[in-house]
């Protein structure tokens, strides 16, 4: 898609650090990294977020994701390997092409901010209506 920074990247047109690719989808460095080893998977063909991106292609990002997440275990010794994936401007996603992040820990370097929230317990007739509702909206 013409003016998507990463359909450009996948065209050569931009720079990057490539780390994987294969029919449908892309790995790459992201170049203002949350922690060393910092990798975002994308599909090839231009898809905004989860509401939009095709079954195969969604699957092929998740099954890469594991090759590449192995690839990184190996090559930082990590401690852990964070997935995160963000859909839609409400939750802070900034390019609007489909993107997982791999975001691994290595030993003695800092927590990472997205994976330690306080557990607060929440109010169960609330997080069963919605719950409710939310499997009632599911096809
Ligand atoms: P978000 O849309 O918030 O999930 O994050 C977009 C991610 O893309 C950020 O982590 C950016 O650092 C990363 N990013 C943006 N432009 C580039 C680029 N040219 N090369 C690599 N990573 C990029
Ligand atoms: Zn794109």
């Amino acid at each position: 898609m013409k003016d998507c920074i990463f359909c450009k990247i996948i065209q050569g047109d931009i720079p990057c650090i490539k780390v994987y690719e294969n029919d449908r989808v892309f790995a790459f460095m992201d170049i203002n990294p949350v922690a060393d080893g910092h990798t975002l998977i994308i599909p090839k063909a231009h898809a905004e977020n989860i509401f939009e991106i095709p079954a195969d292609d969604l699957a092929a990002i998740h099954v890469a994701s594991k090759r590449i997440a192995d690839g990184i275990r190996k090559a930082l010794n990590t401690t852990g390997i964070a997935c995160l994936q963000l859909n839609g401007k409400g939750v802070n996603q900034i390019v609007m092409h489909y993107h997982l992040h791999l975001i691994p820990r290595r030993p003695g370097s800092p927590e990472l901010p997205m994976t330690k929230w306080e557990l607060v317990s929440g109010n169960m007739t609330r997080i069963k209506e919605i719950g409710e509702k939310i499997a009632s909206a599911v096809k």
